[in-house]
């Protein structure tokens, strides 16, 4: 995925423009946004492409997008969070990284680092707590198998719940 800085507002909306070696256009919503994916060469002129726009744009109408919440929690507060949780798992990860991911809220490494969506700044604080949690446990058991999910029910016996709401503000999925 190559970056680019173009950027449409449309609508009351910002989308994020990421060019590549496709042919069909495609419109996600993210945790960071609504993201376009398009071809290298379209113009973003392409009348085509803005019949698409505002037809996606229509198909997400009011869905909970992250984007547009206010940010409820810091990134120094997720930090704070991530010791505290830590402490209670009984891990140390080497590394905590925050930054825009477009795909996850949270993931970790084999070498047990963490690295957290900014998004999460955004959503309610126990939903974060949840993916935090998440990640540490991950630092013990790196899949999702039923050691993973004995952990969990010890230090969050509520996080079915959490998960599905999470679920909820990420509007879904791939419009093409
Ligand atoms: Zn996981």
């Amino acid at each position: 995925m190559s970056q680019t800085q173009e950027v449409i507002n449309t609508g009351g909306r910002t989308i994020r423009v990421y060019r590549q070696h496709r042919r069909s256009v495609v419109m996600k919503t993210t945790p960071v946004g609504l993201v376009l994916f398009i071809p290298l060469r379209m113009s973003l002129k392409n009348a085509q492409l803005q019949t698409f726009i505002t037809k996606a744009l229509a198909q997400i109408g009011d869905q909970v997008v992250v984007e547009n919440a206010p940010e409820v929690t810091s990134p120094a507060q997720l930090r704070a969070m991530v010791n505290t949780w830590a402490e209670r798992v009984g891990v140390e990860p080497t590394r905590v990284s925050i930054r825009e991911m477009f795909r996850k809220w949270g993931s970790c490494s084999r070498k047990g680092s963490i690295s957290l969506n900014t998004a999460l700044c955004r959503v309610p604080h126990e939903l974060a707590e949840y993916v935090i949690c998440h990640e540490l446990v991950h630092l013990i058991e790196f899949n999702h198998g039923k050691g993973f999910k004995t952990l969990m029910d010890e230090h969050m016996p509520d996080w079915p719940a959490r998960e599905k709401a999470l679920d909820a503000w990420m509007a879904g999925g791939t419009l093409d």
